[in-house]
């Protein structure tokens, strides 16, 4: 276990994001769950006190870069710094390229993409400076592959692979590392709204043939946070049931 147990999970609301909150929680660390909607928050965190764990949450929207910055600067100075940083939050304005507005185009990007960026940007001092830190970025396999009539999207999470690789290297000296989770097909609110025809296509090209249940990301999720990761960095690690192999 590491010396800082703060971690920040950005979209740690519901969905992956929440599993990743429960499962760093159960490492034992001080976990703070960031989303837009308050009233999810307090309910994440009411059930977690049940669960046996105090989380604390803040509501966030990641876009807001100076707002973004100033929580996790103010966490980092209230905790000593942040340990573990996780970049969760996305969202998808699906479409085909050649109608899809600038708005889809810019609202994926800044959510998915440069909200990291600030995010990273804001904890890495800290880490820098406690010579610990790790940095988890999730990517789709989108990102890896491509998906037709998600150019956007793609786009966002192909730029968080290249950003973690680069960072990777700029702060390898520091015992800070920079991974990607590149998840599949997730069974989440995000796909939830997928019409069935849909969810058919993108089933039939999973090799295990079944979507995958939040869980498992957080697992991954969890192990990049580990000490058992201390060597790993700059990887891209799909939890697909083999979809981008
Ligand atoms: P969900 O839609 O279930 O949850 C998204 C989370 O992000 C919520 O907690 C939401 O909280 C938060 N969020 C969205 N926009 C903002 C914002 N502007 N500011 C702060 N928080 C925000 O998504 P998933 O759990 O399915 O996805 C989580 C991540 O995994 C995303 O990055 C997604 O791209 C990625 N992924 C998902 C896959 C899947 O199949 N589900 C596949 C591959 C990657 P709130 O709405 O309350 O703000």
């Amino acid at each position: 276990m590491s010396e800082n147990k703060l971690a920040i999970v950005t979209g740690g609301s519901r969905g992956i994001g929440r599993e990743i909150v429960y499962a760093l929680a159960g490492q034992g660390r001080t976990v703070v769950a960031l989303a837009t909607n308050q009233e999810r928050l307090d309910a994440l965190q009411s059930e977690a006190k049940e669960k046996g764990y105090d989380i604390l949450v803040k509501a966030v929207d990641v876009t807001d870069s100076e707002q973004l910055t100033e929580v996790i600067q103010g966490l980092a100075d209230e905790h000593g710094g942040v340990g573990i940083l996780v970049n969760n939050a996305g969202i998808t304005r699906d479409g085909l390229m050649m109608s899809m507005s600038d708005e889809a185009f810019d609202q994926v990007i800044e959510t998915n993409l440069k909200s990291a960026f600030v995010a990273i940007r804001a904890a890495l001092r800290s880490m820098i400076r406690n010579k610990f830190g790790r940095i988890i970025n999730i990517s789709s396999v989108a990102g890896v592959m491509g998906n037709a009539g998600q150019t956007n999207y793609a786009a966002s999470k192909s730029g968080l692979i290249g950003m973690t690789k680069s960072l990777a290297r700029e702060v390898a000296r520091k015992n800070v590392t920079v991974n990607c989770i590149a998840p599949g097909f997730i069974a989440t609110d995000m796909t939830d709204v997928l019409p069935d025809k849909v969810k058919e296509g993108a089933t039939a090209m999973i090799p295990m043939q079944k979507m995958g249940q939040a869980e498992q990301i957080a697992h991954a999720a969890a192990y990049f946070a580990s000490d058992q990761a201390s060597y790993t960095t700059g990887q891209v690690l799909c939890v697909d049931g083999g979809m981008a192999m």
